[in-house]
This record gives structure tokens, sequence and C-alpha cells, in this order.
């Protein structure tokens, strides 16, 4: 039997109705850009399985320390016990990160490092002997599956069974440019009815609602009224972290930092499942106390796992590098070129480009899971490549180690398409 067989009989997926979906297609092998199916197929891997194996996948440099660690240390717990990975980790990531990011937090998984994120804002405030229960965030992100990342989360099918569950979040628009004095409007009303824990933020790419990109200077006037009311931002990187958007952060394009990060996906190179949320100081500060109730009383089993350290300390040593940084630069050009090519075609309704991030909106009517979305990434399969089209979006996230020939080749796939649709 294949393995597409086998899998049917005992796997459930994510993501997926199985009654009208009965397939997945089994991988063997992944390589740099390219994966490699159980009938020895090849695909360029153009969304670098989620954003995560930026270095490539099964990189060598990555993998050597992963091996070396796993000989030396596999695992302890982290609230006891500290160890070198964690140690250099730490010292390695508030190098890059924003510079008023000097406290890491480790979880397992994006969402968890939102979780963690947000009860720091609520437990922050309780701390303090002030009660502060609702969130802001903006319309249409996307945060996670666990419950508060789903509350701040826009409502969609991934959220919509458990509405009457959710915490009180308030949403706005993303800042376009031109509605930053209404969204600020906004924001002040719902600061006087609410009383506002925090704003939780995609900065400047919202991902899987398509890779929105909005204004920085908007985002930066919201962030400037946030803290001039001391509710704590909390920038979502989950996706945007590690170099996507040309920059080591999409943080470091506002000059207001957060006080609060999320870090997953990059973090650990596409090699194991790690997260961080870091904070300032002072968030840190909100939780010392001779009263032991007042720690942080929040873990998962695995936190800062030594042998996901170690993936992590080798990528931030990859990403700094100025072969990588070199790479970034002509992944970014190459889209901007691309864009420059399709933009006008009469199937292209909307374009746009950060970094090594590329999104076009076909001009096109399609749900988000619905059956033409299915015909294109079978267009693109068959042509040996994974995009995975987010409704009428086609959006590409190449690792940084993508060749120029296979770069082309993921552009020409999407304009052989755009006569298809
Ligand atoms: C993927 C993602 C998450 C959730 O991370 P998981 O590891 O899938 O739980 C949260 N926020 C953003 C912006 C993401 O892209």
């Amino acid at each position: 039997m294949t393995l597409k067989e086998r899998d049917k009989k005992h796997l459930w997926h994510p993501l997926k109705q199985h009654q009208l979906q009965p397939e997945s297609m089994a991988i063997v092998k992944a390589k740099g850009c390219t994966l490699t199916d159980e009938d020895g197929n090849e695909y360029i891997d153009a969304i670098a399985s989620w954003y995560t194996c930026m270095y490539g996948h099964c990189n060598d440099y990555i993998t050597e320390k992963v091996a070396r660690q796993m000989q030396q240390l596999d695992h302890v717990m982290f609230s006891d016990f500290t160890h070198e990975p964690a140690v250099k980790l730490s010292e390695e990531l508030t190098k890059i990160l924003p510079e008023n990011q000097n406290k890491i937090y480790f979880n397992d998984n994006g969402s968890t490092a939102v979780e963690a994120a947000m009860k720091m804002a609520l437990q922050y405030y309780f701390n303090k002997g002030e009660k502060r229960s609702t969130f802001i965030a903006f319309e249409n992100g996307f945060h996670g599956d666990t419950f508060g990342a789903m509350s701040v989360s826009g409502l969609s099918v991934y959220n919509g069974p458990f509405e009457d569950f959710l915490i009180e979040v308030k949403r706005i628009p993303t800042p376009n440019g031109t509605n930053h004095g209404q969204i600020l409007d906004q924001l002040k009303n719902f600061n006087l009815s609410y009383k506002i824990a925090g704003f939780i933020y995609e900065p400047l790419v919202q991902g899987a609602a398509g890779m929105k990109i909005h204004d920085a200077g908007g985002l930066s006037s919201i962030l400037d009224y946030c803290k001039s009311q001391n509710i704590l931002t909390i920038a979502d990187e989950v996706m945007t972290g590690f170099g996507k958007t040309g920059r080591y952060f999409a943080s470091d394009y506002m000059d207001t930092k957060p006080d609060i990060i999320c870090l997953s996906k990059a973090l650990t190179a596409g090699l194991l499942s790690m997260a961080i949320t870091s904070c300032t100081q002072d968030i840190y500060d909100g939780f010392l106390s001779d009263d032991m109730a007042k720690g942080f009383f929040h873990c998962h089993t695995y936190s800062a796992n030594p042998i996901a350290c170690a993936a992590a300390i080798a990528g931030i040593e990859l990403l700094t590098s100025e072969r990588i940084q070199s790479n970034i630069r002509r992944i970014t050009r190459a889209h901007q070129n691309f864009e420059l090519r399709i933009k006008n075609h009469p199937k292209v309704k909307d374009s746009r480009s950060l970094g090594v991030i590329f999104a076009l909106d076909l001009n096109v009517k399609m749900q988000r899971y619905g059956s033409l979305r299915d015909i294109l990434l079978k267009f693109f399969m068959d042509r040996g490549v994974f995009l995975r089209p987010l409704g009428n979006t086609i959006y590409i996230q190449v690792p940084y180690i993508i060749t120029t020939k296979e770069l082309e080749k993921v552009y020409q796939v999407i304009e052989d398409a755009l006569e298809i649709v």
C-alpha cells in the first residue's frame, strides 16, 4: 500500500474537510527548496512550508548543530533548570530584536506564544490591582487556534463554532494610508467604554488574511496612541519575524516599539516546534513581588527544549550572515520586477510585495477552500511548484536560499495560471 492509502486509515488532518478532500500528498524527502513525493516527483516549496524553513529544508549547517546538541543534552525541565542553548539563544535574539525587548519567555507554538502574550497583558494589570479585560485587534487578523488566539482573530471557519466562548475583543480596520484619523477616533471611543489591556496586531502584513499589507505610518500612530493610554502593544511576528519583510522584524519599520512580541515559525528554521514571547523589562518587572501568586504561572512541558534552541541559534547565525542578507535583497528585487510584469494583467486585481513576501489577488470570485482553489493547487503541483492559494490570493514566500532559476519557475507557473482562471 502507498503512504497515501495508509494515511486514510487512522489520520485526521488539520484544515481539511475529509469527505470532500480525502487525499493528502505523501512527501518522502525535503532538501533545500525541493520536496519529493512518494512517486519521485519534485516540487519547489514556494511557501517554505508555512514560512518556516527559510534557510532551506534539511540545511546541513543547522542539522549538524542540532545533531551535536542531541548528543549533549536532549531535554530538562525549564522551571528548575537552565542550560547553554537557552541562555545563548536569549543573548543572540535580544541582539536582533527591537532594542526595548529584554526578556525571553518560551512556548511551544505560535498560538501559545499569543496565548502567553495575552495572559501577560491581563496579569500585568491584575498584579497592579487594575482590572483590564478587553483587547483591541485588527479586522481579519489571524493569531492562532487556541481560545485566546481565536478570540483576537477575525471571525472565520476557524473560530465560528466557538464564538460564544471567546473573550471580549473590539476590532479596528487596518491603516491604508488615508483612514488613520477614523481608526484613532474609533480607538478613543473603545477606550472610553472598555477597560483595554492590550492591542494585538500582525505588524505590516496579515498572513492568513491573504498577505494583506498595511500602512506603517498609520500603524505607528495607533501604537503611539496605545502607549499614551497604557494599552500594551503586542506584535504577533509569528509570520513576519526573521527577515521576511526585508528587516529582521516587521516592527523595525516603526519607531514605536511593541511591549510584547510573539515569535515562532521561522524561529526554529522549520525543524522543530518552539515559540517565544519576548517583552520589555517593564512587563517582566510587573510580575516581581514577595507574593508567589504574582509570578507568571504559565508553562509548557517542552519549554526551551535544548534541541529546538540549537536549531534557533543556528538559524539566527544564518539570518545575520551576509550571504542570507544579500539573498533577501535579491529576492526582494525579483519580486518587485515580477510585480511590474503582472500587475496590469486583466486577471490581477491587486498585487503587493514586501521583502520576500509577494501576493496577488485574482480578479475572480472564489471560496477560501472552494473548487477553483483546489484546481489551482493541482495546476501548480502538476508543474512542480507547491503554492497554496488563500481564497483568491496567490502568494509566494520562498526560502532565502532559492536560486534565481527556481524563483523564475515559480513566477512562470503563476503567469501560466493567470491564463486558465
Ligand atoms: C501561524 C500563525 C500563528 C499560529 O501559530 P501556530 O504555530 O500554528 O500555532 C499565529 N500568528 C500568526 C501571525 C501566524 O502566522
